[in-house]
């Protein structure tokens, strides 16, 4: 399989070449040449699969011309040493679980599998730039942790990701660096991209891109919408499906939309966005107008510039209204998120983080009759703990995964969001 470049000004890219890179010369995103769509019989028995048979066929049909089925089903196996569980909410609304993964959140699939896929075709030493929102730092630094010849270097903006976000990539230690950036996500992710443009840093040294931006992470991420439906079709609920992702950067429901050209059986998606509205202004006026990211209580999620909605743009062939035809769009702000999660709580028993909430919310306000829903929980409510407290009143039981991280102690080095700032100190590591 080959990979082009969403700007259409860089060389087509073999599958390791764009892991290794992450983004393309032109600055564009990697997308597949072509969409391979699974046989029928597939989704005719996928009810009775596990979960790595599923993941393992989905893998193949983008990955197998490039990786020999052994190692590829090694790579999916050790990938997902976890579940994705579905869940009763209510009548008619089902939440996935994405957050059994060892930092609670469903950005451990892709840091995982790209950890994993790195270092298959990887054999000299490379550094990986991430900037992170909130949880994409300790799935990726999580991910790659210990991985020999790997270092790792997380940028996150200062006093705007939670410390239990924190503390899952600032005391990692090893080959994990944590560097705290005085702005906002856009520039930690500013920084990064003109790193890799730096023809003099990458003469130096050998970088790479962990964000999900790059194919080995948001690929992985369809494996979880079509362990989804396999669960729904066996509780016999799988028609009028409507699957509803939260989404910041795109990423995730990238990887739905993905599935769904591949012929995963949802009737329609719902991409619920907090008061970053982007994408909910696009499918209003068909004007994509990014802006500067707005800081709310479902911190993973505030991306004023979505990464992935160059990938969404090419998939729909550039046409908006191909893209209303499958996926719509909401936006939740800060207050309906508290009112939200108090509600759920309350009426259901079940406790939703901010992210979730906005999942939640979108879904049941468009839900139409005789359809099921389906919403992504992105993240355990514990990671929220003090903003959860501060709406249910209760306190948040922190499961142990995340308390042993709680215990080590913080190391991070302060920069500010000045290019040659960030280019001093890697240059340094040299
Ligand atoms: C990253 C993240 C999101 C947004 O996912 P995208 O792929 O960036 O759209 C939603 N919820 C949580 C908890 C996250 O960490």
């Amino acid at each position: 399989m080959k990979y082009y470049s969403t700007n259409g000004q860089a060389p087509m890219a073999d599958l390791r070449k764009a892991v290794v890179k992450g983004l393309a010369e032109d600055r564009g995103l990697y997308m597949p040449e072509r969409i391979p769509a699974l046989p029928r019989s597939f989704f005719d028995n996928i009810q009775d699969m596990t979960f790595q048979e599923v993941a393992f066929e989905v893998a193949n049909a983008f990955f197998g011309e490039d990786i020999p089925a052994d190692d590829l089903r090694r790579i999916v196996n050790d990938t997902l040493s976890f579940d994705c569980p579905v869940k009763r909410v209510e009548k008619d609304i089902w939440t996935l679980e994405l957050f059994h993964g060892p930092t609670l959140a469903f950005k451990d699939v892709g840091g995982r599998f790209m950890a994993r896929l790195l270092q298959y075709f990887n054999k000299e030493s490379v550094n990986v730039l991430v900037a992170t929102s909130g949880d994409t730092g300790s799935a990726v630094a999580n991910g790659f942790l210990g991985v020999e010849g790997i270092n790792v270097y997380v940028l996150y903006p200062k006093g705007k990701v939670s410390p239990i976000q924190e503390c899952q990539f600032t005391t990692l230690g090893r080959n994990i660096s944590a560097i705290e950036i005085d702005g906002v996500f856009d520039d930690c992710q500013r920084l990064v991209k003109n790193a890799f443009m730096d023809a003099d840093l990458n003469s130096r040294m050998k970088l790479t891109s962990a964000n999900s931006i790059n194919v080995a992470r948001f690929l992985p991420q369809s494996f979880y919408y079509f362990w989804g439906y396999a669960q729904m079709k066996k509780l016999g609920l799988a028609d009028r499906l409507v699957c509803c992702v939260p989404s910041g950067n795109f990423g995730n429901i990238c990887s739905a939309l993905f599935g769904s050209k591949m012929g995963l059986p949802f009737s329609r998606f719902i991409a619920a966005n907090n008061a970053n509205d982007i994408f909910y202004k696009f499918l209003q006026t068909g004007e994509y107008r990014p802006g500067a990211s707005r800081q709310t209580i479902a911190n993973a999620m505030d991306v004023g510039d979505p990464s992935n909605f160059a990938r969404i743009w090419d998939l729909y062939g550039k046409d908006v209204d191909n893209i209303r035809s499958m996926v719509s769009g909401a936006t939740v702000s800060d207050d309906v998120i508290r009112k939200t999660v108090a509600e759920c709580w309350k009426s259901n028993g079940y406790l939703l983080d901010p992210h979730g909430a906005c999942g939640y919310r979108a879904l049941k306000d468009g839900l139409k009759p005789g359809e099921t829903g389906l919403f992504c929980e992105t993240a355990h409510p514990a990671k929220f703990k003090d903003t959860i407290e501060s709406i249910i009143g209760t306190p948040v039981e922190i499961p142990a995964k995340l308390a042993a991280f709680m215990k080590g102690e913080k190391k991070s080095v302060s920069l500010s969001a000045d290019y040659e700032d960030f280019k001093r100190y890697l240059t340094s590591k040299i």
